[in-house]
């Protein structure tokens, strides 16, 4: 007998039909025998349906009374599915008890619609466990110290279920959702894309913050910390399928690096279209000068990712950064205004939008050289002009024109040897 969480993401939980069959699915492992905790999303679409409501009744603000009721508002979205998932397994003649975050509860800071999870009371879960329930807990949700309700961040249900799998040191969380595993790419761009078995943590964690949409990287963050196997799998397969054939499906989220020696050195090609590029030109190359740009940049609360300055000519220098779509025409804005002027109004600022990021992910690049080089001639071969790198240990990333995206990503998926074999 095992403890195992089932994360089910929107669309698994998309109508009272999916609901219907993911209580088959879970009334089947619990009679393999094993002890279930569920934690569903909310059914797809119902979060942003509820944010709407919101927006035709006042634009958004940034005020904390504002936030409060945001996460009021969209918290319920989950405790729909809870409620409806313990009914339908009542129906399968499964004992099945939900509750909100706060009933559990799961403590979380006060940071709205972004909260951190403190800590979580296992006590009436382990109780309902033994006397033989299913437990449904919310996903997405917790309560601050002043017992507000609060949320932490969308598709954050993931990080729910592998929060709660920590708490109580879990055997294993299945992150049940609409694709059947983790890719060397996104099959929607790179039809070829094959499934990974295993991914180690730390390419999971690199793939989910350079754009790969599978996990919410929070989620991968806590998997790491607390050691929580981690499998994606899928819930569109028959809720009847063999227990044993599924458990082994998807992909599985490795700790070990020693399953990973035979693999490839590039697991996968990471892109994301979300962000922008900002080059204030001409700066006086002077020690401060990245501290001034960058830390009014920081100060306002806007994160930068791709950084780059050039060797100083002239007692100048250009320097770049990126930032995410969303904070482009503020940052911008702020370059102009405030630190434009500060630099002694000789520095010039321009933007472009229209920049992509694209980044293979490997642990064996640690240990293989020319990596990096292999990436920059396939590019080039293609004609694919880069404007900026950047190298971590397990990962190399360029920004390049927007337009070239999809070309670059399957330009290197082919050169990294990524396809499905005999494809
Ligand atoms: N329902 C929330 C969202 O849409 C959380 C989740 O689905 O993980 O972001
Ligand atoms: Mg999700």
């Amino acid at each position: 007998m095992a403890l195992i969480v089932h994360k089910y993401g929107g669309t698994s939980m998309g109508s009272t039909d999916r609901i219907a069959q993911v209580a088959k699915r879970v009334a089947k492992w619990t009679r393999a025998g094993h002890q279930i905790v569920v934690v569903p999303s909310a059914m797809s679409g119902e979060t942003n349906r509820l944010l709407g409501l919101a927006k035709e009744l006042a634009p958004a603000r940034q005020t904390a009374e504002y936030l409060r009721e945001l996460d009021m508002l969209a918290s319920t979205g989950e405790q729909v599915s809870v409620g409806l998932l313990a009914i339908a397994l009542q129906a399968e003649g499964v004992a099945a008890v939900s509750y909100a975050g706060w009933q559990v509860p799961i403590r979380t800071d006060n940071a709205y619609t972004k909260a951190r999870i403190d800590s979580i009371d296992d006590r009436k879960v382990r109780a309902d466990l033994n006397a033989g329930k299913v437990v449904i807990i919310t996903g997405f949700q917790g309560i601050d110290g002043a017992g507000n309700i609060t949320t932490l961040g969308r598709g954050g249900s993931d990080t729910s279920a592998v929060a709660v799998a920590a708490a109580l040191k879990a055997d294993e969380c299945l992150i049940f959702t609409d694709v059947d595993g983790v890719y060397t790419t996104d099959p929607r761009v790179v039809p070829e894309a094959r499934r990974l078995h295993t991914v180690s943590f730390e390419e999971m964690l690199e793939m989910a913050s350079l754009g790969s949409k599978v996990l919410q990287i929070r989620s991968v963050e806590f998997a790491g910390k607390y050691k929580v196997p981690l499998r994606v799998l899928s819930s569109f397969t028959p809720w009847d399928i063999d227990i044993a054939e599924e458990a082994k499906s998807g992909t599985l989220i490795t700790f070990e690096e020693d399953e990973k020696m035979e693999q490839a050195i590039v697991s996968g090609i990471a892109f994301n279209r979300d962000e922008a590029k900002i080059s204030v030109l001409g700066v006086p190359d002077l020690p401060g000068i990245a501290f001034q740009i960058l830390g009014a940049v920081a100060d306002a609360n806007i994160e930068v990712d791709v950084i780059i300055q050039n060797v100083s000519r002239d007692g100048k220098a250009d320097f770049s950064f990126t930032v995410h779509h969303n904070d482009y025409a503020r940052a911008l804005d702020l370059l102009k205004d405030k630190v434009l002027p500060a630099l002694g109004g000789q520095a010039n600022v321009v933007g472009d939008p229209r920049i992509c990021k694209v980044s293979i992910v490997g642990i064996g690049m640690r240990s293989h050289v020319g990596v990096a080089s292999k990436m920059f001639r396939a590019l080039s071969e293609e004609g694919i002009n880069i404007q900026m790198i950047t190298t971590s240990e397990i990962k190399t990333s360029v920004v390049i024109d927007e337009k070239y995206m999809e070309l670059a990503v399957r330009t290197l998926h082919r050169a990294f040897d990524l396809e499905q074999p005999g494809a």
